[in-house]
């Protein structure tokens, strides 16, 4: 989707630059605006709620409160350090695998991936976009994938019931940052060949 396609309509100019830089990194605000109607995001870090309303192309800005408390209904959007996610995220990936298993060892099979995301950075990125790898112990080809935008070493390629979204990306972060530890309550995902 081109973003530029969109007419944002404001007259603050940081508001406009803003909804611009969300429409191009967040899937969850492309696919929000692609529904239409009320649209509301929140950021974290600056307490900023922006509340949209999206009538095909046009994006309207009709309002944007400084120190709101965080929005309420499930599908309201938060950016959160560098991630976004909805608001009933935590509910969303109950039965998500822990990452893991997913992220070690997967450089040859990620690189072959459509689809891969990163649970350091949150980056959405095709496999093919990998070029780096540490290798751990079990030779060249058995190496673990780092992020082509960050660097880190958190890559998850989608693969079956595995899905890469942003929701899924920032439960993921949480649990490497033990933050919300996963273990226990989630189904172990497959064995996979690493060959
Ligand atoms: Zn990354």
């Amino acid at each position: 989707m081109d973003t530029n396609n969109y007419n944002i309509i404001t007259d603050n100019l940081d508001t406009k630059e803003f909804i611009h830089e969300v429409l191009e990194h967040h899937e969850l605000v492309r696919e929000a605006i692609a529904v239409g109607g009320v649209v509301r995001i929140y950021s974290v870090e600056t307490k900023e709620l922006f509340e949209l309303s999206v009538q095909g192309t046009d994006i309207r800005v009709t309002g944007c409160i400084c120190g709101a408390e965080p929005p309420t209904d499930p599908k309201d959007l938060i950016l959160e350090e560098g991630f976004c996610h909805t608001v009933d995220f935590m509910e969303a990936t109950r039965d998500i695998p822990i990452p893991d298993d997913l992220i070690e060892y997967n450089y040859i099979f990620a690189k072959r991936a459509e689809r891969c995301g990163c649970c350091y950075c949150g980056a959405i990125f095709p496999g093919s976009e990998i070029t780096d790898y540490i290798r751990d112990g079990k030779g060249d080809i058995a190496g673990t994938a780092s992020c082509p935008r960050c660097g880190g070493m958190a890559v998850v390629a989608e693969e079956g019931d595995i899905k890469v979204n942003e929701n899924n990306l920032r439960r993921w972060f949480l649990h490497i940052y033990d933050e919300y530890s996963m273990e226990g309550t989630h189904p172990q995902p497959k064995p996979r060949e690493l060959f």
